[in-house]
């Protein structure tokens, strides 16, 4: 099995439940597993905040030795922060201290139609062996 876990759902808010349903079958049994939960839950509801609905946004959680890194991206839309802004206020538009506080570093990529938000949630795991398979 490959290392990253990743899904696509429809930008809707009702989709958050089942976001955070599969980010808790991949990391189920993981020391950080609410973090890495709790974080995915931040980071998709951004991600339907500032999508256009009718696009997907993707999530994806990999494991690696001593983090697991969780990234959703998503597709842009009218109420994404505009290209350019100055990174501290791009991070305040997002509302991102949540995940600011549960990971080890974290950071935004703006492309013109793509906005990818990832970030790092640290463990002590020495290797990194592939996550939960109850979410394939
Ligand atoms: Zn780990």
């Amino acid at each position: 099995m490959t290392g990253t876990n990743m899904r696509e759902f429809p930008a809707l808010l009702e989709e958050l439940g089942h976001v955070r349903h599969f980010a808790g079958g991949v990391v189920a049994g993981h020391p950080a597993a609410d973090d890495v939960v709790l974080a995915v839950s931040e980071l998709a509801a951004n991600a339907v905040e500032h999508s256009a609905a009718s696009r997907d946004f993707e999530v994806r959680i990999t494991h690696l030795a001593g983090a697991v890194r969780v990234e959703v991206h998503d597709h842009g839309g009218a109420g994404r922060p505009r290209l350019g802004v100055a990174g501290a206020e791009a991070t305040r538009g997002r509302g991102l201290f949540l995940v600011d506080h549960l990971s080890r570093d974290w950071g935004i990529t703006h492309q013109p139609d793509h906005t990818g938000v990832w970030c790092e949630i640290g463990c002590s795991c020495t290797e990194s062996p592939a996550l939960g398979r109850a979410a394939a």
